[in-house]
């Protein structure tokens, strides 16, 4: 048996990263750029002002003050995307919007709520009372502030998030270019499946499995495939299976244990390579990993939660490498173990938990959260994988891992990159 790090190692280590392709800029979100991003303007493109107010020469409202306004008179209104003509002289002002292009000979705002309209309140030709001093620039954002000409905004490899995607949107980018996200084909197997549209007849269960592995895909980014059910004979597992060099992964369910019918990987002998078949975890001791004519292939047992629990542990990352982030793994936290847990010496177990803070113990991390099971540990079950936040690793070698011991768990409720 491999231990899991050796599988996800060997797994890892035949998994490249896919070529950048060019997407419109909203669909980039949540991927990894695949070049440079730089700039070919200024941001902000021109001086303007960041408030509704008067633009006005600071020497001329030197010392006004609410109980000595100094009056000036109006010779423009401003709105935002109008340039104005009009320059401001010594005296005089112009009624500005926020983003409206700074007139020339102006060189601060005074906000509005420092002013008081008096004739002909807020247009050309009337006056308006100071009654705050402007220092030189209050107010304005320059030309460039932001980002300069010729600045590198954003490098390859980074994720892009909402706030690259308004940059780049800044910086007139219609289209990007990120790593492709991989097409996952998705194929379930088993005599038992119907569709889950149709009501099981005697010894028949939904397939369930197909939707939570689209659904798992599509969560990391990748593109799921589905290609519907495949038997438990050689011919049918062989129709679907031999259609891998179509798409980036693939990825099956079910028949990779030692049941009679256990087929797939009979067939992953005789149309691809088969790795390893045999992982010294729980849930989901039986992983099969290969390859078909280059493409690479993960055999998942079928019970629901080993499906599940295996893709997050090898497809995951492998669709993640793909996509060309650097950061494979979901965060891990530290808790300490509510209950006692009785287990195989042999295996990890990767038990379906909660993971919770408790009162905060700067001193002792670990002792900062809890973990307990989150419903029946069955890898038939799916319910305990639903009320799951984390998985419980707990380590070979140990055949009793007794309440308050601490643990690790992955944290299925946090991506990435989040603390
Ligand atoms: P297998 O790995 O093929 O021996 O399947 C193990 C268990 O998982 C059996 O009880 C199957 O009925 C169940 N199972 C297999 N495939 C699926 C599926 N696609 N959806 C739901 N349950 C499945
Ligand atoms: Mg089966």
């Amino acid at each position: 048996m491999l231990s899991v790090e050796q599988a996800r190692d060997a797994v890892l280590a035949r998994i490249g990263r896919l070529d950048p392709e060019t997407v419109e800029l909203l669909e980039s979100l949540g991927c990894v750029l695949a070049v440079d991003v730089v700039s070919d303007i200024d941001v902000a493109p021109f001086d303007n002002s960041a408030m509704d107010g008067y633009a006005v020469r600071a020497a001329d409202v030197a010392g006004a003050a609410p109980e000595a306004p100094i009056v000036l008179r109006v010779v423009d209104h401003i709105a935002a995307g109008r340039v104005s003509n009009v320059p401001v002289g010594p005296g005089e002002a112009s009624r500005i919007m926020t983003g409206a292009p700074v007139p020339a000979g102006a060189d601060s705002i005074v906000m509005v709520e420092h002013t008081e309209s008096l004739e002909n309140a807020g247009s050309t030709g009337g006056t308006v009372a100071i009654r705050a001093e402007a220092r030189l620039g209050d107010h304005v954002r320059r030309a460039g502030e932001d980002v300069r000409v010729g600045e590198t905004v954003l490098r390859a490899g980074e994720i892009v998030n909402p706030a690259s995607i308004g940059l780049m949107a800044a910086l007139g980018l219609a289209q990007v270019d990120v790593y492709r996200r991989p097409q996952v084909a998705i194929v379930s197997t088993g005599d038992e499946l119907v569709g889950i549209g149709e009501k099981p007849g005697p010894g028949q269960i939904r397939n369930s499995n197909t939707y939570s592995l689209a659904a798992q895909v599509l969560a990391a980014g990748g593109v799921p495939c589905t290609l519907g059910i495949a038997r438990d004979n050689e011919a049918d597992t062989r129709a679907l299976l031999s259609r891998a060099p179509e798409f980036d992964l693939m990825v099956t369910t079910g028949g990779v244990s030692m049941g009679d019918f256990d087929v797939v990987k009979d067939v992953l002998e005789q149309i691809g390579e088969l790795d390893f078949w045999k992982v010294a975890m729980r849930p989901g001791a039986p992983q099969t990993y290969g390859t078909v004519g280059g493409t690479p292939f993960f055999g998942l047992p079928g019970n629901p939660t080993s499906t599940m629990v295996g893709f997050e542990l090898f497809v995951r990352p492998a669709i993640r490498k793909m996509r060309g982030f650097a950061a494979l793994d979901r965060p891990r936290t530290k808790a300490v173990l509510a209950e006692d847990v009785r287990k195989k010496a042999d295996r990890r177990y990767y038990l379906r938990g909660v993971i919770e803070a408790v009162a905060a113990d700067p001193a002792n991390c670990a002792g900062s959260y809890t973990a307990r099971l989150s419903g029946r540990q069955s890898s038939a079950m799916l319910t305990a994988m639903h009320h799951a936040n984390c998985l419980i690793s707990l380590p070979e070698g140990l055949s009793e891992v007794a309440a308050g011991t601490t643990v690790e768990c992955i944290r299925l409720d946090m991506e990435e990159g989040t603390p």
